[in-house]
């Protein structure tokens, strides 16, 4: 039986032509700057998010740390919202190791935070205040299902950042599916920003590693945080490699995934016991009504039984992530899956 692995984008596997181009890496210590495979990948990523200058990074969680540190002197604040990944899922990094105080502000459902709320959080000068120094957005936003912030919000974001003299940095674990979702080359939702974080290990397929961007400036002190955080990789070129690819060859196949969770989400939106939260670019959210008897824990092992694999997310709620390793044919499959479990414990 095939495993239907809807947990997350960060289970795709290498394509062949990453493990080709894994196989052929050319590779130095980069550390020295001298890994080809890494330049190459950080030239490309700058180009294509239209920023000076890219540094490659083990993850996504360190790429925005890095960002916080160099941004941020400790017991400064960062705005940030309550359902953020970097605030909700990074450990509180920014607090433990940069001493970076978060100021969260509400996630609207739409993923935004409110203008008025980031004026409004926007410290004075007083010396009885913490020094409002950066705001993070994220885009899509994960915990929000998925959704993605349009250029003109992002933009009225980047001008309060720079009418306060703040940074502004964009959490774009998947910026590329908000850029497809948008119809925006994703430079143009980047545009504002100082700097961005995407990840290339999500929807993008490679094995390992995010990417951060900005100003040459920004880049020269993001190298030093990445050393004192111990991300300095030597011959990475081995899993840049695989990042190449994704760059060239999969952001441009991003809108299929966003088709199937559609067809997935209208699928789940007609099991009766079973209700369609909400659907976005590659994500569906759904919850398990309360007259279906069965607990959180029968129903996602129920579900791996039958071979289905799916994301919980508290409460009665779960999540589908669609990617390049789920077929039509595995969309079909989970819903069929679905719509037996529910009816049978109807
Ligand atoms: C996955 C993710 C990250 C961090 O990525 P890791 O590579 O797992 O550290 C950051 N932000 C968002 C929104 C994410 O979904």
């Amino acid at each position: 039986m095939e495993t239907l692995d809807f947990r997350s984008d960060t289970v795709t596997k290498p394509t062949p032509e990453m493990w080709e181009a894994i196989a052929k890496a050319e590779v130095g210590d980069d550390v020295y700057g001298e890994d080809p495979s890494i330049n190459k990948l950080q030239e490309l990523s700058a180009h294509m998010l239209g920023k000076e200058a890219a540094l490659f990074v083990p993850t996504g969680t360190m790429g925005n740390l890095i960002a916080m540190l160099v941004h941020c002197q400790r017991g400064d604040e960062m705005i940030v919202g309550n359902l953020a990944h970097a605030y909700l899922s990074e450990a509180g990094g920014m607090a433990a190791l940069g001493g970076i105080f978060p100021n969260v502000l509400v996630n609207q459902t739409d993923g935004t935070l409110l203008l008025d709320d980031i004026q409004a959080g926007i410290k004075p000068d007083d010396n009885h205040f913490a020094i409002t120094r950066m705001i993070t957005l994220e885009n899509t936003h994960n915990r929000c299902g998925g959704v993605s912030l349009s250029t003109d919000y992002v933009n009225s974001v980047a001008n309060i950042a720079k009418q306060h003299g703040l940074k502004f940095h964009i959490d774009g674990a998947r910026i590329f599916n908000a850029a497809v979702d948008q119809g925006k080359d994703v430079k143009e939702l980047l545009a504002g920003a100082d700097s961005v974080t995407f990840c290339l290990s999500k929807g993008l397929a490679a094995p390992v590693g995010s990417v951060l961007c900005g100003s040459k400036e920004f880049i020269y002190k993001a190298q030093r945080a990445r050393k004192q955080l111990g991300g300095g990789m030597r011959q990475a070129g081995v899993v840049a490699s695989a990042g190449i690819v994704a760059l060239e060859k999969m952001t441009g196949r991003l809108e299929k995934d966003h088709l199937r969770a559609k067809n997935l989400a209208m699928g789940l939106e007609k099991i009766e016991g079973l209700n369609l939260l909400i659907n976005n670019t590659n994500m569906v959210y759904f919850d398990l009504d309360h007259e279906i008897n069965l607990t959180i824990e029968e129903f996602i092992s129920e579900s791996a039984k039958l071979g289905l694999l799916f994301g919980y997310e508290g409460g009665r709620q779960f999540r589908l992530v669609t990617h390049v390793d789920i077929t039509d044919l595995m969309v079909e499959n989970a819903i069929e899956i679905l719509k037996k479990l529910v009816e049978e414990n109807h």
